[in-house]
């Protein structure tokens, strides 16, 4: 079988302090992936820079003139993590066999890549990382985040637990990927859509080596709501079972009201009747919200913009 050329996709947002000690990294992986003969020398590691404000992009310029084994792509401005892998992907798919996305701060560990390359060599063409532990992140955060993989999996969207956008995707994978053209991305949740042989590989997760995280709880939890509202209409669902639910009861309530009249028994009550209203109305405001996410969501889709845009590369197009 012919060596496979791998590409690491790599989103770098504001990376100046971790880039510099982790590109050195990923390259002597490549290196001794290639020297072990399972991927050919022509590997790469393609930095995708998502509109940074800091000394990002002229890191990445630096190390594709120092090295060949570095490419550099730039977004036209910031767009987000997802948007990033995603340019970073397309970018590479006509152009190797085989892509492992990953995170520029050195948290995943690099050498789970070398069992990520066997299984794709024994024939899986989706292998996903998947933390063994949560021991460096703090409890809040892993109470959240395993929390959150439970109500994807019961809100019926088919998620790997514990893993994130640490995977290897092989090209034939990503051709068929590319004809989702959702521009609401989370590719955790679209990566399984697409089918295919796939495993997990499983790995540690450390701190971050050097600046700081650019998740922060606020979008963390827009990430996690995107997630849901992305792939699952469970919601919309839901929505229509409470109404149904609370139609019931207020069908008994009223039987009991007319009843109650009939035999000459009216019922007092004021402030009764004000807390319903007022719930009623908390409720349709509640549910009106739910399905006006959704509409936001088909207005995004319908106008269809570009999901990224490449303003520059390290390398010219017509070589
Ligand atoms: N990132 C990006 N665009 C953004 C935010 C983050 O490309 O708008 C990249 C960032 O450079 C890093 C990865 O996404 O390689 C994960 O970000 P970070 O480490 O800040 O998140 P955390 O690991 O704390 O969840
Ligand atoms: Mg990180």
């Amino acid at each position: 079988m012919k060596q496979p050329i791998l590409y690491i996709i790599i989103p770098c947002y504001n990376e100046e302090a971790v880039l510099p000690i982790t590109s050195g990294m990923f390259l002597d992986k490549i290196n001794q992936l290639a020297g072990e003969g399972k991927i050919s020398p022509d590997s790469r590691i393609l930095l995708v820079n998502d509109g940074s404000k800091d000394k990002t992009w002229e890191i990445i310029c630096d190390l594709a003139r120092k090295d060949e084994h570095f490419l550099g792509i730039a977004q036209s401005r910031n767009r987000g993590h997802q948007a990033a892998v995603l340019a970073g992907l397309m970018e590479a798919k006509d152009k190797c066999d085989i892509t492992i996305s990953i995170d520029c701060d050195g948290q995943d560990d690099i050498n789970a890549m070398d069992r990520m390359v066997d299984e794709y060599l024994g024939g899986c063409e989706v292998v996903y990382g998947v933390r063994s532990s949560r021991d460096t992140d703090t409890f809040f955060k892993r109470f959240t985040a395993e929390g959150f993989y439970k109500l994807l999996a019961w809100m019926g969207v088919e998620v790997v637990f514990n893993h994130a956008d640490y995977r290897l995707i092989s090209s034939r994978v990503l051709q068929e990927f590319a004809n989702y053209k959702e521009v609401n991305l989370y590719l955790r949740g679209m990566v399984p859509l697409v089918g295919f042989k796939s495993t997990s590989v499983y790995y540690e997760r450390h701190e971050r080596l050097a600046g700081e995280s650019h998740y922060p709880l606020r979008k963390m939890l827009a990430l996690a709501f995107d997630g849901i509202t992305s792939l699952s209409v469970k919601p919309i669902r839901m929505v229509f079972f409470v109404g149904l639910l609370i139609m019931c009861l207020s069908f008994l309530g009223i039987l009991w009201a007319v009843i109650a009249a009939l035999m000459g028994k009216s019922v007092a009550g004021w402030a009764s009747l004000a807390c319903i209203v007022c719930f009623m109305g908390g409720v349709q405001c509640l549910f009106l919200g739910v399905i006006g996410e959704y509409i936001g969501k088909i207005y995004l889709e319908v106008k269809g913009r570009p999901r990224y845009i490449i303003s520059d590369r390290t390398w010219d197009e017509d070589d």
